[in-house]
């Protein structure tokens, strides 16, 4: 053979985004997404030691990490965030009303935080992050498309309501985590105190999973690869419930929709 193999093989690699997801729900977040060579972990709501215990079985350790991307200030998706950037020099990005109000709790001193807007995409290396506002119950929510040039996956969870433009914003992507997070019927029944209902059913408070199915039937099914729902309430939905929501709004295509649980997240899935 002629030619330089090195070069050849190099060519031969294929691009590729993927992600796996850490864990999902009030009990803590975290998603890994990694695109040509570049993992970046999108909220951490777990302890130091527990993100590490997470991270470890996705294969990867903090080392492998790139930086950490904030989606809000809630406790579930920052806990260990700080404690993570500062013991691994990892950069922390975040808005700056999440950075704000992250200040006002944890503290961020000796961090490497680094702002975004979310208006306005940003690249990591490999990864380009298309940040969009959502209404949620912080001060500067935002969520994300990622993309690596080619393909798109979007993030949704911590979403009071569907604005036409979180519509637009995922209406070409390859692969979709979408928050369930409640039944209503449950919700309604169950013995979460007025005031925590309100909240959570509230427009700046968590989707629904018929609100959720009816995002999902706007978008178009044969292109998405991947459907998760995401940010299941252990107390107010259950898995069966999040995914017959789901697949009912696919109608009939024959996309399996996945679960992120808390416990175990999600392994890697990859988009081609
Ligand atoms: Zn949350
Ligand atoms: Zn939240």
């Amino acid at each position: 053979m002629t030619g330089e193999p090195e070069k050849s093989a190099a060519r031969r690699t294929k691009r590729t985004l993927r992600f796996a997801i850490l864990g999902s729900g009030s009990r803590g977040n975290g998603l890994v997404v990694e695109a040509d060579g570049t993992a970046i972990l999108v909220d951490c709501g777990f302890n130091l030691r527990e993100t590490e215990r997470r991270l470890a079985r996705v294969g990867m350790t903090p080392e492998s990490l790139s930086a950490i991307v904030l989606t809000h200030e809630h406790s579930d998706h920052v806990n260990g965030a700080a404690p993570l950037a500062r013991r691994y020099r990892l950069p922390l990005w975040a808005t700056p009303g999440t950075a704000g109000a992250l200040a006002d709790g944890a503290g961020l001193a000796k961090i490497d935080l680094r702002h975004f807007s979310a208006q306005e995409a940003f690249a990591i290396d490999g990864v380009r992050l298309e940040p969009y506002p959502v209404p949620h119950d912080a001060r500067e929510p935002s969520q994300f498309v990622f993309t690596d040039g080619a393909r798109r996956l979007g993030l949704l969870t911590d979403a009071g309501h569907i604005t036409p433009h979180i519509e637009s914003v995922l209406q070409p992507c390859d692969a979709l985590i979408l928050e369930c997070n409640h039944d209503l019927d449950m919700l309604a029944e169950g013995d979460y105190p007025p005031s925590l209902k309100a909240r959570i059913a509230s427009p700046h408070g968590h989707l629904d999973n018929d609100a959720a199915a009816a995002l999902l039937a706007r978008l178009d099914p044969g292109r998405l690869q991947h459907i998760v729902a995401a940010h299941l309430s252990e107390k107010n939905n259950t898995p069966w419930l999040a995914r017959s929501s789901l697949e009912s709004a696919l109608n009939g295509a024959a996309r399996r929709v996945e679960i992120a649980s808390q416990e175990g997240g999600l392994g890697w899935r990859e988009l081609v």
